[in-house]
């Protein structure tokens, strides 16, 4: 199978029931049997079954399944969001006096869950500068339990070489996680490039329409059962009903993916032009320092930019509401663009000068491309262009 025909087939035939065409969303948080034998082997694992919505559900199986295929990864366990993805992982892998090395641009959550949260239970954080392989390498040789990557970073869009840094991982005994958010399966499969798990905010471009939150893991099936186990205990599985909705976004993943992809090269090289842009962060412009690395990890650049204006955020907050065709919100990788200050989004939880330290200007913009006609895109934006230009000459 290819991608489009994964994203559309994959992982649901086992949950087709009564020749229903669709996933049916099952919606009962238990289970019965007739049988207590039976009831019991499957509480004891030695039988497939479900017994309780916190611990497996139908509906949500499915939806696990479709992206392990997209993944060609051999399990999945899915969670409530992403960030319950990512705190499940580390939680269930981490140990007091364990040692993370990361990197300074991850999600705003995740930063936090490295600044704030790990450190109170006695686990050591290292964050090292995004794109400095070497410095990375150093930190890990230094003794690492767990390399944690995200790639492309949001927003700046730089990206960091998975296959070298997972080497460098492996040889100090090391798990490697990777965020894969940005890129989505379509365009990049950290697994194969030596990743030990992937996780997804489901929320953004898995299931593309802003209207259900979600989280998944994938890897190997010990590694994903332990997480899987930890889940169980502490909560946060993913509902039904948004489980079922995923499973409906992610039939157009691919063909999304590619709109995605394609718009954004346009935007971006638009934006290069514009005399009012001060930079464009975008790993598909020829000149960007990730694109070398783009071009061999990524099958496709991706849907995500951000670009930052000369008149700083004054420029921004007068720009921004003049845009048509954007939302004005916290979100990303939906078939609408979105677009939004940083500090109002990806990092809303962190302060000024957290910001600074991660290299984030304040007048940068994210902007989240659609699927839209790029030719009206760019028509909106060059409108609101227009627009601050002549209010600064009036
Ligand atoms: C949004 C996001 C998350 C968190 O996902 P939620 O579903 O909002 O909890 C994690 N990583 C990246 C890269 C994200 O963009």
């Amino acid at each position: 199978m290819n991608d489009s025909t994964k994203s559309v087939w994959g992982g649901e035939e086992k949950y087709l029931i009564g020749g229903s065409t669709q996933v049916p969303i099952v919606s009962s948080v238990v289970f019965g049997y007739d049988d207590v034998e039976e009831w019991s082997d499957v509480i004891l694992g030695k039988k497939d079954g479900y017994i309780y919505g916190r611990y497996k559900n139908p509906t949500v199986e499915a939806f696990e399944e479709k992206v392990r295929v997209l993944e060609g990864a051999e399990a999945s366990v899915s969670f409530a969001t992403g960030m319950a993805a990512i705190s499940n992982a580390l939680f269930t892998l981490l140990s007091p006096g364990d040692r993370v090395v990361s990197v300074k641009d991850t999600y705003g959550g995740t930063n936090k869950l490295f600044i704030d949260h790990l450190p109170r239970f006695g686990m050591d954080v290292s964050l090292c500068d995004t794109t400095d392989h070497e410095a990375i390498e150093k930190e890990i040789n230094k003794g690492c339990n767990i390399l944690y990557l995200e790639t492309p970073t949001n927003p700046t869009m730089k990206l960091i070489n998975i296959a070298r840094l997972s080497k460098a991982a492996h040889e100090a005994g090391a798990i490697v996680i990777t965020d894969n958010t940005m890129a989505t399966p379509i365009n990049q499969n950290p697994l194969q490039l030596g990743s030990d798990l992937v996780v997804h905010s489901a929320t953004k471009y898995l299931g593309g329409h802003a209207d259900a939150l979600g989280g998944v893991i994938c890897g190997s099936k010990d590694l994903v059962h332990k997480i899987y186990e930890y889940r169980m205990i502490n909560g946060a599985p993913l509902d039904p009903n948004a489980a079922y909705s995923l499973i409906r976004g992610m039939k157009t993943l691919q063909i999304r993916i590619q709109r995605q992809n394609e718009n954004a090269i346009e935007i971006a090289g638009f934006l290069t032009k514009q005399p009012l842009v001060e930079k464009v962060f975008y790993p598909g412009l020829p000149d960007d320092p990730s694109y070398e690395l783009a071009k061999k990890q990524m099958s496709g650049f991706g849907g995500m930019l951000s670009f930052s204006l000369k008149g700083g955020l004054e420029a921004v907050n007068e720009f921004l509401p003049r845009l048509r065709f954007a939302h004005l919100a916290a979100n990303l990788g939906a078939v609408e663009t979105t677009v939004g200050p940083v500090h109002t989004t990806s990092h809303a939880e962190c302060t000024l000068e957290e910001r600074r330290a991660m290299g984030i200007p304040e007048g940068l913009i994210r902007y989240s491309v659609g699927i839209e006609d790029s030719a009206d895109l760019i028509s909106d934006l060059k409108q609101a262009f227009e627009y601050i230009e002549n209010k600064t000459i009036v």
